[in-house]
């Protein structure tokens, strides 16, 4: 499998632009795991995915619902918060699985939370904080997972 790649992103508009190129370099499929503490971004890097895809409107963090579905056309984005997630087995009542089907890109906020319950991620995208900044790890976890590191690497 091959490395992490790491981006300093300094200001909430860089973040949505990765999030961007990460809606590009997706091909519109697969499974991304938001990883970092509360203020961290991923709700941010979310909302730049969304407008990759050509979503205008506002997003806002499922945090109660724990997945907002946006079906777009041909695209459909399912963004997920399991913050408030009790117990993973609630996944399998919510039926949340179908969610993720073969057309769709699932972004996963607070995935630790579902733990064993989710499938597998392509990439785990990792965010720090730092006081004007955010420093950005994507890794690589499939094949899949890998065309998109290659894809976000060509454009930087
Ligand atoms: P999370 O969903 O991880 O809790 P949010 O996406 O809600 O976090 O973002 C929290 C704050 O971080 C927002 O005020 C946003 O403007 C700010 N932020 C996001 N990305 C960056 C960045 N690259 N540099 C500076 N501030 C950022
Ligand atoms: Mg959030």
């Amino acid at each position: 499998m091959s490395e992490k790649i790491e981006f300093e992103l300094v200001g909430e508009e860089s973040m949505v632009a990765f999030g961007r190129r990460l809606a590009d370099a997706s091909q519109g499929w697969g499974i991304i795991y938001l990883e970092g503490d509360l203020g961290a971004g991923k709700t941010t890097l979310s909302r730049g995915v969304l407008r990759g895809f050509g979503h205008e409107g506002a997003v806002k963090s499922p945090t109660y619902t724990l997945v907002e579905p946006y079906e777009m056309g041909e695209s459909n984005v399912y963004h997920f918060d399991l913050y408030r997630l009790g117990d993973p087995e609630e996944l399998d009542f919510l039926g949340v699985r179908e969610y993720f089907g073969p057309h769709a890109l699932c972004l996963v906020e607070w995935p630790i939370r579902g733990k064993g319950y989710l499938p597998a991620a392509d990439i785990e995208v990792s965010i720090t904080y730092k006081p004007d900044s955010r420093i950005v790890r994507v890794e690589p976890l499939s094949e899949h997972g890998q065309t998109i590191c290659s894809h976000l690497l060509q454009g930087r």
